[in-house]
């Protein structure tokens, strides 16, 4: 029988978890967290993912111990503690799942093969995607930079694998002593968190519950429902998906489970379609971000190094716009829903991401550390894949000549103006064709919302049409490279 090490990282679950199936298999089991946050290098875990991670943690162990298993918590480094680890216990081998941010792509290699020359059996798995980011190529054998040819290559592949089932497991006589999870001292000492708490129950069965509910009740209207931010017309999935409490390749065919078993009266098949791309998408900034490490930090089309960026030296244009005081309501809205709940509904913060890069000129990278540090589902794949989006300076990226109006974008989206209004009541007074524009209300309108611009609501901080107009001559030399 081999007692075998499950290194838990972002795969907090205990179904479809290869590592702990194939321990399970061979022996007992010793399931292991490592606190280690200097491992991801520049990027450690911002405010709300460490929340988030406090609690699924927790869920992980109460999960565990109902099956008779210890989750022994450790503080990093990550190699020391699992060799000490190793050798407390008698431990042969150790299994963990894969993961693709550039340090700890490092990491994982330098600890595979330290452990190896100590003379454990060393195995990684793949769980937390459905396709190796190293598996797609061009035809020219080079990474994809596209999402449809990458999507086309993807879909050719074939179905993911079936998600395994939850293994039964065995405890070893004995578990070693850990540290306790209050330890990691992950919770805000300033409790922010209510919001947070109320909206979301980390851990693996708040993901299932989560999924189910929108197999049930929302996947037949995705294709229609996802762009407005007032409908929960999404599957708030991204948090559960980042910490691997739902794996994509559940997720991926639970939907379509779902789908086959559709009256026929319903949307599905496009919905289904359409958010199985969501799921692509995913895919997509996993495989940019393992073939690019530089993601994260500087634009791949290298002309935008050289982008003018406007000055900001008392930080005022970056406090407007982070504390959802930019005067324009749908950027506010968001900033406010990041800050209350964690999350943001995925058009808005394009739209406040537009906002950032392109009329108020600040660096995309502001807006990509304040989303670390705010966002419950801080993911570095998505998040910088989704700023260089933003900024059109990335793979697949929108033009640089595409600045969502905020306006217009709420009057689309957000027509009767409800989304705006439950993160800014103050303009709840107000007509709903003022809402997304409150400073074009005539006086009288104003007065009879109760609304005082400057005072209630701050007048917008910067003009939409001369900033869109500076944003695009500025783009403009940096295409020219002048
Ligand atoms: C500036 C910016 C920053 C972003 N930062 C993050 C981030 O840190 N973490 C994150 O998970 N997503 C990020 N996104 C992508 C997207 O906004 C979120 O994944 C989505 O809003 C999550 O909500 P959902 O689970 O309801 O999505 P759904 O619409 O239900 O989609 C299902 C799943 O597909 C994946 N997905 C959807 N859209 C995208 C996308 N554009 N790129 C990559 N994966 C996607 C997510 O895992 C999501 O949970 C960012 C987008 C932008 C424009």
């Amino acid at each position: 029988m081999t007692l075998t090490l499950v290194w838990f990282r972002q795969d907090l679950r205990l179904a479809d978890n290869p590592a702990l199936v194939a321990a399970a298999r061979a022996g007992t089991v010793l399931p292991v967290y490592v606190h280690d946050p200097e491992a991801a290098g520049a990027w450690p875990p911002g405010g709300a993912s460490r929340w988030w991670l406090h609690h699924s943690l927790a869920s992980l162990a109460a999960a565990l111990a109902e099956r008779g298993l210890a989750l022994t918590i450790r503080h990093g480094p990550a190699l020391a503690a699992l060799r000490t680890l190793a050798r407390e216990t008698g431990a042969t081998a150790v299994r963990w799942n894969r993961r693709y941010e550039p340090a700890l792509v490092e990491q994982d290699r330098r600890v595979k093969q330290a452990l190896a020359d100590d003379g454990l059996d060393i195995h990684s798995h793949k769980a937390a995607l459905l396709h190796e980011p190293w598996t797609l190529r061009t035809g020219q054998g080079r990474a994809y930079q596209a999402f449809t040819p990458f999507w086309r290559a993807l879909c050719r592949d074939g179905e993911p694998d079936r998600p395994l089932p939850e293994p039964a497991m065995h405890a070893p006589p004995s578990a070693p002593t850990g540290e306790s999870l209050a330890s990691l001292q992950l919770l805000p000492r300033v409790r922010w968190d209510e919001g947070l708490r109320a909206a979301w129950t980390p851990g693996e069965a708040g993901a299932h519950e989560r999924l189910g509910a929108f197999l049930r009740n929302r996947l037949g209207h995705y294709a229609d429902a996802r762009d407005y931010p007032a409908t929960a017309g999404t599957s708030a999935l991204s948090p559960h998906l980042h910490f691997g409490e739902v794996s994509p390749r559940q997720v991926w065919h639970a939907v379509r489970e779902r789908c086959a078993a559709g009256t026929g009266t319903e949307p599905l098949a496009d919905s289904t379609g359409k958010y199985l791309s969501e799921l692509g998408w995913r895919e997509f900034a996993h495989h940019v971000l393992f073939h690019f490490p530089e993601l994260p930090d500087n634009p791949l089309n290298r002309r935008f190094s050289a982008f003018p960026w406007r000055e900001d030296p008392d930080g005022r244009l970056r406090e407007a716009w982070q504390a959802g005081r930019t005067g324009f309501p749908l950027v506010d809205a968001g900033m406010r829903e990041l800050w209350a709940t964690g999350w943001m509904h995925n058009r808005v913060r394009m739209v406040a991401g537009s906002l950032l890069v392109k009329n108020l000129r600040l660096p995309w990278q502001l807006g990509e550390r304040w989303f670390w540090d705010t966002l419950v589902d801080a993911d570095l794949a998505n998040n910088s894949l989704g700023w260089q989006w933003v900024a059109g300076s990335g793979a697949d990226a929108a033009p640089y000549f595409r600045i969502f109006n905020p306006v217009r974008q709420g009057e689309r989206f957000d027509p009767a103006g409800d989304y705006v209004t439950r993160w800014i009541p103050e303009l709840a007074g107000l007509p709903a064709r003022y809402r997304h524009a409150p400073w074009t209300a005539p006086a009288d309108v104003l007065a009879e919302a109760g609304l005082t611009l400057g005072r209630d609501y701050p007048r917008p901080i910067v003009d939409l049409k001369t900033s869109r107009q500076q944003a695009l001559e500025a783009f403009q030399r940096v295409k020219q490279g002048a």
